[in-house]
């Protein structure tokens, strides 16, 4: 799709495109070419509220549309996505920078997630058990929260709103959508998307503006039953101090500092492409990003110098270009941030191998370009192998043993993902019992979630819940347990105990 420089955008709430109540803008730029690629509402506090009720009005009529039925309009949606993958990969591209095959696997993605949630409306499954009392009948259903916001960040701009807003809606609650500052032209399609499968008009609403102006009612209102976010830890805090207080339900999934171990006896090669994929692919900056790489003593010479080859060859530019290797970052603040860090991590004592330059070459200098980074010699207390950069920076940290490895691995506050390369199946279920992330690969590099498995983290990186898979409805749903006495006489639990056969 081509995208007109004035392309406006607006909210969405009630069924109806709408400017912010005050009428003010703001801009969607792309990171490759700085150019404006449309304007945006920029909604204050009052938009969300009317984004809220709009959304707690509809719930109760929605919430009584059969499960199936609402799953069909998501289906729609799916179909919808296949159709026009191409041109929303593009877009994916023009509005957050990664490159082409990443743009469209964002949408892939978005696709897998609408199709299986929406297989979920024949199943939400329950529970039914037997009774401990004679003629009574006992299970637990699902049933829907209420009004959930859904704030989502830039780095997968189709595929985290559509973990949380399909699940949300099959399971038969209505949502309001918070997207990042920076990705808001991929929202609005995507909720014209569900427009357009026939979604009731209250059901989805877009709220486009920015955190810290729209944010407080979306985690605070009275009429919000669950608020499900994915973004930095610091922000992801303050929405559950708030929203807690108010005892409502908060998924969170946050940051990263995700390690890939690189044993003695691991296969080199394929330990490499792991390597260059995991720190370098979306420029770094996915949640299960590999920013550390701790590598045993015996193979971390070698590995350094083909990782630190294999970086420098990398070609920036354009995700349009299919002979581009990486993006940009997101935006300049992202720029300063990356290059900050990597100062940090210079004034640390750790060895700049190669990288640590923002690149101002050519057409490069309209963009937010930063070269690929490999820092050697870093001890695991430094900041850069401690604390989440966000960018295609990795620190190389060598041990002695597995047990060190992974003690590097758990000693920092985050737990989403860990990869090892080894070829000795011992050492892979020792560091896959041992090791304290969400997830875990095996002879694979740290990205390369599927729909259909539980995605989160332990520790900093989340509080407890996850997205994808069928444990994704626990967020969405109340668990009630209903008990159904056909005996016709007061049969007291714990008390009348059931007698056996004489
Ligand atoms: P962020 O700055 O925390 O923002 C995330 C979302 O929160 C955005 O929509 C943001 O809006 C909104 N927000 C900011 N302040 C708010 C407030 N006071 N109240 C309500 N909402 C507020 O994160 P980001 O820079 O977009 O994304 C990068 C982070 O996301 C990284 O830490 C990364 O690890 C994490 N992430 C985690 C996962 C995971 O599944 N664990 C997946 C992807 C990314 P604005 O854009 O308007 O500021």
């Amino acid at each position: 799709m081509a995208v007109a420089a004035t392309a406006q955008y607006k909210n969405y709430i009630n069924g109806r495109w709408v400017d912010a109540l005050d009428g003010r803008t703001m801009e969607s730029l792309n990171p490759a070419t700085g150019e404006v690629l449309g304007i945006v509402p920029r909604s204050t506090a009052r938009d969300a509220v009317a984004a809220i009720e709009a959304a707690a009005q509809a719930f109760p009529k929605w919430r009584r549309v059969p499960a199936p039925r609402r799953a069909e309009i998501l289906f729609r949606a799916a179909e919808i996505m296949v159709r026009r993958k191409e041109e929303l990969g593009r877009l994916v591209t023009m509005e957050m920078g990664k490159v082409l095959k990443e743009g469209l696997a964002d949408v892939q993605e978005a696709i897998d997630e609408t199709y299986y949630m929406a297989g979920e409306g024949r199943r939400l499954f329950g529970q039914t058990t037997p009774s401990e009392l004679p003629d009574k009948f006992a299970m637990a259903i699902r049933e829907p929260i209420g009004v959930a916001v859904a704030i989502t960040p830039w780095n997968f701009p189709l595929a985290i709103p559509t973990w949380k807003i399909a699940p949300a809606l099959v399971a038969g609650n209505t949502v309001v959508f918070k997207p990042a500052s920076d990705t808001p032209i991929l929202a609005a399609t995507l909720v014209q998307i569900f427009e357009e499968a026939g979604l009731p008009p209250g059901v989805l609403n877009l709220v486009i503006g920015n955190g810290d102006e729209v944010g407080e009612p979306l985690v605070t209102h009275p009429q919000v039953g669950v608020v499900a976010f994915t973004g930095s830890t610091a922000v992801g805090r303050e929405i559950a101090l708030k929203a807690t207080q108010h005892l409502k339900r908060v998924s969170l999934e946050m940051g990263g500092k995700n390690a890939i171990i690189v044993m003695d006896d691991a296969d080199l090669n394929l330990a490499l492409d792991g390597i260059v994929w995991s720190a370098f692919g979306t420029s770094g900056q996915r949640c299960t990003a590999a920013s550390r790489i701790i590598v045993h003593r015996a193979v971390a010479r070698e590995l350094t110098e083909r990782l630190v080859e294999r970086a420098q060859r990398l070609r920036l530019g354009n995700g349009l270009d299919p002979t581009v290797d990486m993006g940009p970052v997101v935006n300049a603040r992202q720029l300063q941030r990356i290059h900050q860090y990597v100062q940090i991590g210079v004034q640390e004592g750790a060895k700049l191998l190669c990288g640590g330059t923002i690149v101002r070459e050519g057409d490069l200098a309209r963009g937010f370009f930063y070269a690929p980074t490999v820092f050697g010699d870093v001890r695991p207390e430094m900041r850069i192998a401690q604390e989440e950069i966000f960018g295609p920076v990795t620190a190389i940290i060598t041990v002695d043993s597995l047990e060190e490895a992974i003690a590097v691995n758990n000693g920092v506050q985050y737990g989403l993902v860990t990869s090892i390369y080894t070829r000795d199946i011992n050492r892979a279920f020792r560091a896959l019992r041992e090791i304290d992330t969400g997830i875990v690969y095996v002879n694979a590099g740290t990205i390369g979630a599927e729909v259909h498995l539980p995605f989160g983290g332990t520790k900093n990186t989340g509080n407890g819940h996850r997205e994808a898979g069928v444990q994704a409805l626990d967020i969405f749903t109340e668990w009630k347990t209903v008990f159904i006495d056909y005996s016709g006489r007061l049969q007291r639990a714990m008390i009348d105990i059931a007698p056996l056969p004489s």
